[in-house]
C-alpha cells in the first residue's frame, strides 16, 4: 500500500493543526502578510519565490529589499537596465534568474497591464516561473487552492509518511500526500505554514518532534526516525573543472568583460578566462602575449553541478596594438560596485591581497 493510500480521515486534522500554529508562529519575512493581515502584494511574492529558488531565506532578505526598494513594481523593474539588474542580483548566484526575472517584468508590464496573472496555467507561461514557482504564487498572492512542494515542504511530508521511495523517484508520491493534506482554503498559509515547519521545527538534522505540532499524526517522529527521511540515492561525484581568470590591469584599472548572455554567468561582468564551463576545461590559451604571473594560489569555487578550480594569471603590461574585445577598464577602487559574481570576487580579493595592485 502505497503513503497516500494510507492517508485517513486524519489528514484534515494536520491542515488544522498546521494553520493554528501558524497564526502564532507564523515567520515574519519583508515579503509576507502574517495570518489576518491580507493577502501579500503579488509583486513581493513573485520576487521573493524566484529569489528563493535554490536559495535560503536568509541569503534573500537583504536583496529582496534592495529590489523592493529600488524597483517597487513590474513597471519600475521592467524600465531598468539588464546591467544594473545584474549588478544588483551579483552574489546570489543562479544568474539566469535575474535575466528572467527581467524578461518576466517585461512581459507582465507590456502584456498584463502590470498586474501578475492569478492562475498557476497563465502563470506558467511566463519566464522563470515553473510548476513549484507558479503553484506557490498562485496559493500565496491570491489563495487559490494548490499544491506546493519546496524542499522544505518535501522533508516534512517524506516524514509524515515515512515514505520509502528515494527521492527523486519519491517526488510524484511526495506531490500526491501533499496534496492530499492541502485544504480547499488557505492553501496559501498553508504552503507557508508547512515551509516554516521544515525551515524550523523539522529541521534537516535534529528536528524538534516533541514541540512539533504534527507530532501526533507523523509516522517517521512517532518511530523516532525523523532524520531518516526523505531516503537519498547513494551521492554521485561532483566533476572537477580548472581554469584561468585574466587579471589585465592598467594604472588603477583593471579590464571587465561582459559574459556572453547564455552561458554560465552569462550576462554578468566578469574577468577575461580561457572558457572554462560545465562540460570542459579552460584551454589555458592567454587573451594575448604578455608578460603574464601565474599567482601561486589558485580560487576554488562550487557550481551546483562542478567544482572549479581557478588560475589567475595577471599582467600589467598591455602591447599598444592589441584589441582586448567588448569591455572596459573598471577603477580598483570601485570594483566592489561592478557586480561581479561571487567566483571573480573571489579572484580581485586573491589578486589584492598579493599587495603588488
Ligand atoms: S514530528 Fe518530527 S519529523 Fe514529524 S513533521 Fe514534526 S518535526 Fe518533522
Amino acid at each position: 500500500m502505497s503513503a497516500v493510500q494510507q492517508i485517513d480521515q486524519k489528514t484534515g486534522d494536520i491542515a488544522a493543526l498546521l494553520l493554528a500554529h501558524y497564526d502564532v508562529h507564523a515567520r515574519d519575512l519583508p515579503w509576507r502578510k502574517l495570518p489576518g493581515q491580507g493577502l501579500p502584494d503579488p509583486y513581493n511574492v513573485w520576487l521573493s519565490e524566484i529569489m528563493l529558488q535554490q536559495t535560503t531565506v536568509a541569503a534573500v532578505g537583504p536583496y529582496f529589499r534592495k529590489f523592493a526598494q529600488t524597483w517597487p513594481d513590474f513597471a519600475a523593474l521592467g524600465a531598468a537596465d539588464e546591467a544594473d539588474v545584474m549588478a544588483a542580483w551579483a552574489g546570489l548566484g543562479y544568474y539566469a534568474r535575474a535575466r528572467n526575472l527581467l524578461k518576466c517584468a517585461r512581459v507582465i508590464t507590456s502584456d498584463y497591464g502590470g498586474q501578475l496573472p492569478d492562475t498557476e496555467a497563465k502563470l506558467l507561461k511566463l519566464p522563470g516561473i515553473g510548476p513549484y514557482t507558479a503553484a506557490a504564487i498562485s496559493a500565496i498572492a491570491f489563495d487559490r487552492r494548490a499544491v506546493v512542494v519546496d524542499a522544505n515542504i518535501e522533508r516534512v511530508v517524506s516524514r509524515l509518511y515515512a515514505i520509502d521511495t528515494p527521492l527523486p523517484a519519491a517526488k510524484a508520491e511526495i506531490w500526491a500526500a501533499t496534496d492530499a493534506i492541502t485544504p480547499d482554503v488557505a492553501a496559501g498559509d498553508f504552503a507557508q505554514a508547512m515551509m516554516d515547519l521544515g525551515a524550523g521545527i523539522c529541521s534537516v538534522r535534529n528536528p524538534s518532534c516533541m514541540i512539533c505540532p504534527l507530532l501526533v499524526h507523523c509516522a517517521a517522529g512517532q518511530a523516532g526516525m525523523a532524520e531518516a527521511y526523505p531516503l537519498k540515492p547513494p551521492k554521485k561525484a561532483k566533476p572537477h573543472r580548472t581554469g584561468t581568470a585574466y587579471w589585465v590591469q592598467q594604472g588603477d584599472a583593471v579590464w571587465l568583460v561582459t559574459r556572453g548572455g547564455k552561458g554560465m554567468l552569462g550576462g554578468m561582468r566578469a574577468l577575461p578566462d580561457d572558457g572554462w564551463s560545465a562540460r570542459q576545461d579552460g584551454d589555458g590559451v592567454e587573451p594575448f602575449e604578455a608578460d603574464w604571473q601565474i599567482l601561486p594560489r589558485s580560487v576554488a569555487h562550487v557550481f551546483t553541478h562542478f567544482t572549479l578550480s581557478l588560475d589567475i594569471a595577471v599582467t600589467a603590461t598591455v602591447p599598444a596594438d592589441i584589441e582586448l574585445g567588448e569591455g572596459g577598464y573598471w577603477p580598483l577602487k570601485s570594483l566592489d560596485k561592478a557586480g561581479l559574481p561571487t567566483l571573480f570576487s573571489k579572484v580581485a580579493k586573491a589578486v589584492m591581497a598579493r599587495g603588488e595592485s
